[in-house]
């Protein structure tokens, strides 16, 4: 901390998990010279969901230009959609890169963290303590698998498993595998596994919008160009994030232009499926983008596969066969894939505030959060995509750079010795989730359907206003916003 008085110890940050986000968080630390941090991480590598996420086909829809940080663009990305296995690649080079492997401890998750005397009291999973004058929650909105509440999960005799827990010894060659879900992560499996897979069974209990951008593979060329022109990847960084802004962000706002463009194009890519009936099964019942849009270009033509089929009778029960339909008929499988989504904002550390207010608590039903990246009765409590962050319209990786941003200015007024501890105002956040809940009005996340994009009482908790207010909204704390010690 520049700021800092001679002596003083910059303040102790301990920052919950060592994906995207958490990463950020320890470089810009390192880079501010604190290294009076430690990052837990619960499994045995970096990367987060890249880390997690190993299904057939897994990649990213947004650009690999954009997707990197935009202080590291990467010039090795392979194909305009990075392969999971790249990204994970990418944010493992970043660990060793900036240092941060002797500030994560792995194999360790945090248990529990209470706020008391004036500064977190940590627990990890295997008994250890630590402390924290300020913590961090990096554990991203969406890692805690949901399995359906179906009757008889458990009785199917064969494989079993979460797309985010893929099972590789299943070897799939010419087995009959069923997917229930269909949403970003089915749409990427499909086209994965259909030419290896027997057949392919996708149980769709609500069609998806989907629209098609081409991917393309980047030649040597391309990459030794991007290595030798660093601004010119990070123009692309720049350009890609703004034309995702101008097209995409604004369509979710209900700009009229945006929106006629993104309903004529995903209307002319669901024409591509040939067959009457099953464009009819594809086709939604809600406008596009309240659900999470599907970016691809592939999916289409998977399901239009003889080995393809999409069971749309509403499922009765897992049985040890494969899945009972309420029309009686069962669907044999030798496989079953939930890819049926993931409990949103799940955290499983036991968050404590003040007055034994817990976490779990403020977040129930319907969330409070302060500006997205803090929390009401928790001081000096930080979270990276916290409820209301714009994550349904925005690059993930520009949001988390944004809110670190932030965090780091706090702390840096905390290291200066001018104030202990941050605690965001009830009526501040009340305030600010009213504001929200206004804007909200004429998005396309109030258009009628059902998604993790909505809180226990079916209202958004995405952020409504663009990128470009956020970043003005997070450009410094205001102090008065706070209660300060
Ligand atoms: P998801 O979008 O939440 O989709 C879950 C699917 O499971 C939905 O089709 C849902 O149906 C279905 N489902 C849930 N419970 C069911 C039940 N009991 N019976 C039948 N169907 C059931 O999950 P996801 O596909 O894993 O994607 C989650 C998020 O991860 C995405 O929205 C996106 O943000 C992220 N993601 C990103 C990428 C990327 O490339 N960047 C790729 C994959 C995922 P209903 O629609 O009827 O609820």
């Amino acid at each position: 901390m520049n700021n800092a008085a001679p002596n003083r110890q910059p303040p102790r940050v301990v920052i919950i998990g060592a994906g995207m986000s958490g990463l950020v968080m320890g470089i810009k630390l390192r880079e501010a010279g604190n290294d009076n941090f430690r990052i837990y991480e619960k499994a045995e590598r970096v990367g987060g969901t890249w880390r997690e996420n190993s299904y057939p086909n897994v990649a990213c829809d947004v650009p690999a230009q954009s997707y990197g940080y935009s202080f590291d663009p990467n010039p090795e990305w392979n194909f305009r959609f990075g392969r999971g296995e790249e990204i994970q690649r990418y944010f493992e080079r970043c660990e060793r890169k900036y240092g941060l492997t002797p500030f994560i401890r792995f194999n360790t998750g945090i248990a529990s963290a209470r706020w008391e005397d004036g500064r977190w009291q940590i627990r990890t999973c295997c008994g250890e303590q630590d402390w924290a004058d300020v913590l961090v929650s990096a554990v991203g909105a969406l890692h805690e698998p949901r399995y359906p509440q179906i009757p008889g999960v458990g009785s199917f005799k064969g494989p079993a498993f979460h797309t985010a827990r893929w099972d590789h010894t299943v070897d799939i060659r010419n087995q009959r595998v069923g997917i229930i879900g269909t949403g970003s992560t089915a749409a990427q499996i499909v086209p994965g596994i259909v030419d290896r897979a027997g057949e392919v069974k996708l149980f769709q209990r609500t069609a998806q919008w989907v629209l098609a951008v081409p991917d393309k593979k980047f030649s040597r060329a391309h990459k030794d160009r991007h290595r030798e022109l660093q601004w010119l990847a990070r123009f692309k960084h720049w350009f890609g994030l703004h034309l995702f802004h101008a097209l995409f962000g604004s369509a979710t706002r209900g700009n009229p232009l945006t929106l006629w463009l993104l309903n004529r194009s995903v209307k002319a890519n669901l024409q591509t499926i040939r067959d009457p009936e099953l464009r009819r099964k594809m086709t939604p019942d809600y406008p596009p983008a309240c659900k999470r849009l599907i970016i691809s270009e592939d999916f289409y033509p998977a399901i239009q596969k003889d080995n393809v089929e999409i069971v749309t009778d509403a499922i009765d029960s897992i049985v040890p066969e494969g899945v009972k339909l309420a029309s009686g008929r069962v669907v044999e499988l030798d496989v079953l894939v939930y890819s049926t989504g993931f409990i949103p904002y799940h955290t499983s550390v036991e968050v404590v505030g003040e007055n034994g207010l817990t976490l779990a608590e403020r977040m129930q039903g319907s969330p409070i959060s302060y500006r997205t990246i803090g929390v009401p009765g928790f001081p000096n409590y930080f979270s990276l995509f916290g409820p209301y962050s714009p994550i349904g319209n925005n690059s993930i990786v520009q949001n988390s750079e944004i809110q670190v941003r932030y965090i780091m200015q706090c702390l840096e007024m905390i290291a200066s010795g001018k104030l202990k501890s941050l605690n965001p105002k009830l009526e501040v956040a009340l305030r600010l989730k009213d504001e929200i809940r206004q804007g909200l009005k004429g998005t396309v996340w109030t258009s009628g359907c059902q998604s993790w994009y909505l809180d226990g009482n079916g209202d958004p908790i995405v952020y409504p206003f663009g990128i470009a207010h956020f970043t003005r909204e997070l450009r410094r704390p205001k102090l008065e916003e706070f209660e300060v010690g």
